[in-house]
């Protein structure tokens, strides 16, 4: 928290409008909040249990189910002091409340079946969002695209397994409708499976622009890491954040590159085989470096064109062997030369001048062409930006090709519900249908205070 210029402090529940009734006084010190309808907006005074006034509000009063959590909700829009506001809170508490869980405001609109789960998780997702195509992907996702999505693809599954129920059931004339039906469901199934897949594919892309790549900046001493670093973040800054949990002396700051954002990560305490050895303090340099390395999802390896590459370029380039890898051919206002792929198998190399920034462009098409497999903000479409709803997506697909073998085997229509259940469930655990309180705990865990 850090002081603002307003603070809200929300409160939810039956007794939500009651509790705040008895601090909040309108412009005539009158208690009006008790009969104020939905809507209601209006300023006043909220003093504590005793009737000391702390602070010149707006109280702003929702009705059940007209509300974010689906019950009545006041808000009060507060100066935003941290000391003020932690008076205003003690009152609300003192006056009946009591403080809100992590995302226990979204967890009760989901429980109340105002939003589903997908939207509650895209709540998360629009406050964190770093880039302009994760936020707009979670602006569509809390919109309920993602979950109409899944509906319409549960529904179709529902109907064939209605449809099979209901033949089974009709022994009279259970030959004469489901003949020719095989054919049939292994069209809807294809065409479900291949909008399974679709999302499935998608989702790589989806989850490196929701959470961003780590990217380490490998090199030799002197090969220009820190200038590279200065080019990334001088020209592109928008978002500076330090990563939390990590050292400054590893982690530097994150940009955005090609609408996508990269953590960057300096790995300047990297050394090669040198004859000197390194002092204790050096030798925790390049431990960190070296995970860090081991942590990276993309490697930008900088390699000095004005002198010979050596050994030490590359045994450090087969450190970073298997990760996705940019080598920079760096100084190319000094020389012409040109670094030899030999050096570097199998990498994508680019030429730069981090002094000057010329070769930027094609560094950062690099980076897209590398990460991205579609352009994130020409999809129309909802893209999967969650590593649980593409495992869930994964078996809704393990259900549908079982579904398909029994199919082909011959067996009997009975076995075919199971899949197609199956599947329905899977889907089902997405948008948080029948799931058990563990999987509700464990998504709205992830919430900070006050969501
Ligand atoms: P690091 O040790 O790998 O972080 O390298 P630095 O970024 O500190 O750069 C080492 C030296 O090379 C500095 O004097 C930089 O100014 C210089 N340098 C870095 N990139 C370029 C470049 O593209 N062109 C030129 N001419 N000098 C560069």
């Amino acid at each position: 928290m850090a002081p603002a210029g307003i603070g809200i402090i929300r409160i939810s529940g039956n007794e939500a409008v009651h509790i705040v009734d008895r601090l909040f006084t309108d412009a005539r010190g009158e208690h009006v909040l008790a009969s104020a309808p939905g809507g209601f907006f209006r300023y006043g005074h909220i003093s504590d249990p005793r009737g000391q006034r702390l602070d010149e509000v707006m109280a702003a009063v929702f009705r059940a189910p007209h509300s974010y959590t689906g019950e009545d909700v006041v808000e009060l829009q507060c100066h935003g002091g941290l000391l003020l506001l932690t008076r205003v809170l003690e009152a609300v508490l003192s006056a009946g409340a009591r403080c809100a869980g992590p995302g226990e405001f979204t967890k009760r609109a989901f429980l109340n079946g105002r939003i589903d789960l997908t939207q509650a998780e895209a709540v998360m997702d629009v406050i964190a969002a770093q880039n302009e195509a994760a936020l707009q992907n979670a602006g569509r996702q809390l919109g309920g695209v993602l979950r109409d999505r899944i509906r319409t693809l549960r529904e179709d599954l529902l109907h064939e397994s209605a449809f099979i129920e209901a033949a089974l059931d009709d022994p009279e004339s259970y030959e004469e409708e489901l003949a020719g039906y095989n054919e049939r469901l292994v069209a809807v199934v294809r065409e479900i499976s291949d909008a399974i897949e679709s999302m499935i594919s998608g989702a790589e892309d989806g989850i490196r622009l929701r959470n961003g790549v780590r990217c380490a900046i490998i090199g030799r001493p002197n090969a220009g890491k820190s200038s590279l670093l200065n080019l990334l973040t001088g020209t592109e800054r928008s978002i500076v954040t330090p990563l939390p949990g990590t050292t400054r002396d590893t982690v530097e700051e994150s940009v955005n590159i090609a609408g996508i954002t990269l953590h960057l990560i300096d790995t300047a305490g990297i050394r090669g085989n040198g004859t000197d050895a390194p002092d204790a303090v050096e030798l925790l340099g390049i431990g960190r470096a070296r995970q860090a390395l081991a942590e990276a999802e993309l490697v930008l390896f900088v390699a000095d064109t004005a002198v010979p590459v050596t050994e030490e370029d590359r045994q450090l380039y087969r450190d970073a062997a298997g990760k996705p890898c940019i080598v920079i051919a760096n100084k190319t206002d000094l020389t012409d030369a040109q670094l030899s792929p030999e050096d570097f198998p199998g990498a994508r190399i680019v030429r730069l001048s981090a002094r000057t920034g010329e070769g930027l462009e094609e560094l950062k098409e690099a980076v897209s062409t590398l990460l991205l497999h579609a352009d994130p903000l020409q999809a129309d479409e909802i893209v999967i930006a969650s590593a649980r709803h593409k495992a869930l997506l994964q078996e809704a697909q393990e259900a549908l090709s079982h579904l398909t073998e029994t199919i082909a085997a011959g067996l009997s229509e009975d076995f075919y519900t199971v899949d197609l259940m199956n599947a329905y469930a899977s889907l089902g655990t997405i948008i948080g249908e029948e799931v058990g309180d563990d999987l509700i705990d464990a998504v709205f865990s992830q919430f900070c205070m006050g969501k």
